[in-house]
């Protein structure tokens, strides 16, 4: 900022210094040709006239008229001639002095200002003339105060030889008026004056110029002027400081010393400097204002650039991580794809486990159940063999209708026999896995039948309130293994006891179907409760017991997407196990009982 200050001023004032030195060179030039031209204009008008006095002094008239002075025709035929002289030389005035200054004829010998009869003897020209010389001289007419060129010339004598120097009779002298330049001047916009040798301005463009000097007047030019008259009734005081300080052509004039002065008006030139130096400083603002949009737009543009680069940077960073998270998910994902592969194989191995355990424990619980069935199968053999027996007694008889009786019994214990053996080979019937909706009530009385002769036997009561219909979606075959389990554990607990009474709810809760087995045995022993499901745990004794029961019992349940599990039984003693199966059609329905088949086992 402070730079393009500082270089703006000084452009500016270089731009001031330059066109003020042009400016004012031009205006000199063309004042210099202005003011040649008014010099040359002056001194040929003068040089115009220079000859004429002498020209005159030649005339017979003139010489008539001041050798005979007292001549009145004389003087006045020098009269008529003068006048028409200073008609047609178109000058001012024209007379002629004799030897001591005295007029003594002039061309305006009528006017009542005439200059006849006064002596100029004390005029510089007239001294000049009367001694031989050409007299020159400005001045302001002492009898018409009207200024003028005064030209005198002498007449020589004739009584003398042309060669000798004697005193001339008398002198011829023209009045040139100056005024028509003075006027010509005035329209002029510079100011111009003539000059004399002592500095008097007195032909002046200005009026109030006019006969003041350049510089105050010495006493010796004083006394000439006073003595001369030159400008008589004017007191000469110097110009005004600023008038006399302006600068200024010249140029001679004429041969007395004149000097013509054009006075050079700089204010244009300042003006102009003025106005160069203004468009200098704008040109100046301007390129400061461009070079800071610039430097600006340079700016910008460098920290767009570095936003660009940063966003091409962190686009390359992005994509590296990208690249490496890619990297790192396809390797998580091959570990996973190959964890899933392993889990999948673990599972696979669970199955076949799970399949050969629920075998193992059916064939346990048929060894079992052997001995048991052994003698259900004995029974109805026996006393099939006994009907039969009696049934030939009979016929032997001819007693036909006992003989059809034993015969019908024969049948009942034959069709209860195929009962039990089918039902038999079904559980033991390695599960073919066939799902289908299951009625828990008619699976309950299957497993119920089941078991009938072992709780008879054992003088066990099976109790059931069941609901007429509540399906679940299952393996009907599994389904039944379960209950069986675990009505034959609830068997088991109660058959040392005293009351040994087995009872089985079927109701509904919910979405659910629930069966609910409870005993009066001796209920759970805590070693019992927390390994209960634990595949291989048992209390019976050997032989008795697998411990596979419930663990195969619970893995059923959990595969059909429900819930074994042991409770308390209330009361003071007993078990308690719950078994939860999400029903088929679950709208709810209020539990109703159905009273107990019987004592003893009854399924019908
Ligand atoms: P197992 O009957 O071959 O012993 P389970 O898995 O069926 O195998 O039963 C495991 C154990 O759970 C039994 O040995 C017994 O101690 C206990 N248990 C099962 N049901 C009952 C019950 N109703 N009352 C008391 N204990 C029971």
């Amino acid at each position: 900022m402070l730079a393009w200050l500082i270089g703006g001023a000084l452009a500016c004032a270089a731009a001031w210094q330059f066109s003020v030195d042009r400016t004012s060179a031009a205006l000199r030039a063309r004042a210099e040709r202005h003011a040649a031209a008014l010099a040359l204009d002056l001194t040929g008008a003068l040089e115009k006239v220079e000859t004429l006095p002498f020209v005159i002094s030649l005339q017979a008239q003139v010489l008539q008229g001041l050798q005979h002075p007292g001549d009145a025709r004389a003087i006045e035929s020098l009269n008529h001639y003068l006048a028409e002289v200073q008609q047609r030389a178109q000058v001012a005035a024209a007379y002629v002095i004799d030897q001591q200054g005295l007029t003594i004829a002039a061309s305006n010998w009528l006017d009542v200002q005439t200059f006849v009869g006064n002596n100029y003897g004390f005029r510089p020209y007239a001294r000049a003339a009367l001694s031989g010389d050409v007299g020159r001289f400005y001045a302001i007419g002492t009898t018409t105060s009207l200024p003028g060129y005064f030209l005198a010339h002498p007449v020589a004598d004739p009584a003398h030889p042309p060669t000798s120097s004697g005193p001339p009779l008398g002198a011829v002298v023209l009045k040139i008026s100056l005024d028509a330049f003075e006027r010509s001047w005035a329209g002029n916009d510079e100011p111009v004056a003539l000059v004399d040798r002592n500095g008097v301005l007195f032909l002046a463009s200005q009026a109030d110029w006019k006969y003041r000097s350049l510089a105050r007047l010495n006493d010796a030019a004083r006394r000439e002027i006073a003595a001369s008259q030159q400008y008589t009734g004017r007191s000469i005081e110097p110009l005004p400081g600023a008038a006399a300080a302006l600068p200024r052509v010249v140029k001679p004039v004429g041969p007395l010393g004149w000097q013509l002065m054009l006075f050079v008006d700089l204010a244009p030139a300042h003006q102009a400097a003025r106005g160069m130096a203004v468009g200098t400083a704008l040109l100046v603002l301007a390129a400061a204002l461009g070079a800071h949009a610039w430097s600006q737009r340079r700016t910008h543009q460098r920290s767009l650039d570095a936003a660009r680069a940063a966003l091409q940077d962190a686009s390359t960073q992005l994509e590296h991580r990208i690249a490496e998270r890619t990297a790192e998910l396809l390797r998580a994902n091959h570990d996973l794809a190959e964890r899933y592969r392993e889990l999948q194989q673990a599972e696979q191995l669970l199955r076949a486990t799970q399949d050969e355990l629920v075998q193992a424990g059916k064939l346990g619980m048929l060894g079992q159940m052997a001995a048991g069935m052994t003698h259900e199968l004995n029974q109805p053999l026996t006393a099939a063999k006994a009907f039969a027996d009696n049934a030939v007694a009979f016929l032997a008889q001819g007693d036909e209708a006992s003989a059809r009786e034993n015969l019908q019994h024969i049948s009942d214990a034959c069709s209860r026999m195929g009962q039990l053996i089918a039902q038999l080979k079904g559980f033991a019937r390695k599960s073919d896995g066939e799902v289908g909706p299951v009625d828990l009530a008619a699976s309950i009385r299957n497993a119920a039948l089941l078991l009938e002769a072992d709780y008879r036997q054992r003088g066990a009561a099976l109790s059931i309130t069941a609901l007429p219909s509540a399906r679940v979606m299952g393996d009907s075959l599994r389904i039944e293994q379960v209950l069986v389990n675990l009505l034959k554990n609830a068997l088991d607990a109660v058959a040392g006891t005293d009351e040994r009474r087995v009872h089985l709810v079927l109701a509904r809760d919910g979405g659910d179907a629930v069966i609910t087995i409870t005993d009066s045995g001796p209920g759970l022993a805590r070693e019992a409760r927390a390994r209960l499901f634990e595949p291989f745990f048992t209390t019976k004794p050997s032989g008795q017991g697998l411990g596979l029961g419930l663990a195969i019992s619970s893995s059923i349940v959990q595969a059909m997407g429900g819930r074994l599990a042991a409770l308390d039984a209330p009361g003071d003693s007993g078990a308690q196990f719950e078994l939860r199966l999400p029903l088929l059609d679950p709208p709810a329905a209020p539990p109703a009982s159905i009273p107990a088949l019987h004592d003893g086992v009854e399924p019908r």
